[in-house]
């Protein structure tokens, strides 16, 4: 059967990793959720003092260690999902925490990062068999790929599937800052210079607040069957 691509772009938390993931397992597809890319970034920026206290990332530092910042992922056994590594190290867990989250919208604003991070996509996706999520996939990464969904719920509900998530994995959560954080994303993330958030032409919209994860897998299940049938 012929090999697309596919590509899954939205707002933060609103559900696109799940329904990406479990399509890809099941068509037998790579997956590459590109947020964590840019959280591993973010992660790294943290860890080696790359803000200023007032917040402001110290550009040029980064720009110069961008070749030392190695993201790869590694399927695990036990979930059977992709883990993300930084520099050989499985940061899955510690690029979800609130403080990544609160830090990585300006992050993903740098056009030198974008840049960087986007031509390891198109490497990762040379060979079509993928399946993307991310805010830019359909726009800038993969222009021509043959199946492109735009995904939206209410803040309220990504909110609180957000929340739901880290009590679930037994992390911290404060819903009202979460609510908060997830606001803030979406206005740097739709209003950034370099690559904004936006809807393809061609991309199917899915809003999804009130779907159920298995009502959003077999939509998305079906736009790829009549695509490759
Ligand atoms: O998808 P997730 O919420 O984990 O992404 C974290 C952040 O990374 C987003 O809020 C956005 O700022 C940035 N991002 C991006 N482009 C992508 C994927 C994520 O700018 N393709």
């Amino acid at each position: 059967m012929k090999k697309i691509t596919i590509a899954i772009d939205g707002f933060s938390s609103c559900g696109k990793s799940t329904m990406a993931k479990d399509l890809a397992k099941e068509i037998g597809y790579i997956y590459v959720d590109t947020g964590a890319m840019y959280r591993s970034v973010t992660l790294y920026a943290l860890r080696h003092n790359l803000f200023n206290a007032d917040g402001t990332i110290r550009e040029q530092e980064l720009q110069a260690q961008m070749k030392d910042i190695d993201i790869s992922f590694r399927l695990n056994k036990e979930t059977g999902r992709p883990d993300t590594y930084l520099n050989g190290e499985n940061v899955e867990s510690d690029i979800r925490t609130m403080e990544v989250s609160s830090h990585v919208s300006p992050i993903a604003t740098l056009a030198f990062v974008r840049k960087a991070l986007v031509e390891q996509q198109q490497r990762m996706g040379a060979e079509k068999g993928i399946v993307m999520d991310g805010r830019d996939i359909g726009t800038v990464v993969f222009p021509d790929a043959e199946l492109k969904i735009f995904v939206t719920a209410s803040a309220e509900v990504r909110a609180q599937r957000r929340y739901d998530e880290l009590k679930a994995k037994g992390m911290e959560a404060d819903y009202s800052e979460i609510l908060k954080n997830v606001q803030e994303r979406d206005y740097i993330d739709s209003h950034r210079e370099t690559s904004p958030l936006r809807k393809a032409e061609d991309a199917l919209e899915l809003d999804n607040s009130h779907l159920t994860i298995a009502e959003q897998k077999q939509w998305l299940y079906e736009q790829y069957h009549k695509l490759t049938s």
